[in-house]
């Protein structure tokens, strides 16, 4: 991860990079993967101890603002947050929890023509969809 970048963005926010920010940015880069915030708490208790969940929770929803993660609701009400370093989204299959991960040049045709059809410019860029992975359908009753 690029430090120098990160605190460069926030400044020209006329924000501080603080060492509760930095090191949830190196969780989550170092991570390569979601967390949840409980997760990203488990691993900032090990760099700053002391650090409460509390902050984690606020630290979390500033970087999103901030547009260096990127947060995800991935169902049952849970909520997981990436370095947002590329813009992506999700298959999640119901049953095993499986996710695939799709590039957003998939989701783009699909968002020029809603464009087209109703005037809206979608600008979600961490969909997640969910549905029945290839092992699990065969599992499925509902197979045919
Ligand atoms: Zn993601
Ligand atoms: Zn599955």
């Amino acid at each position: 991860m690029n430090i120098e970048a990160y605190r460069s963005i926030l400044q020209a926010r006329g924000c501080r990079m603080t060492p509760q920010r930095l090191a949830i940015l190196r969780i989550l880069s170092e991570a390569d993967c979601h967390l949840t915030p409980i997760e990203v708490c488990q691993h900032a208790q090990g760099i700053l101890p002391g650090i409460t969940e509390a902050t984690v929770y606020r630290t979390l929803t500033f970087l999103s603002e901030m547009g260096l993660l990127m947060a995800a609701h991935i169902g049952s009400g849970q909520m997981v947050y990436e370095i947002a370093n590329h813009n992506h989204h999700h298959l999640i299959c119901r049953k095993c929890s499986l996710t695939c991960e799709i590039g957003h040049e998939r989701l783009q045709i699909l968002y020029d023509q809603l464009k087209n059809l109703t005037g809206f410019q979608i600008d979600s860029m961490h969909v997640t969809l969910f549905g029945l992975c290839p092992s699990c359908q065969g599992t499925s009753s509902q197979s045919s």
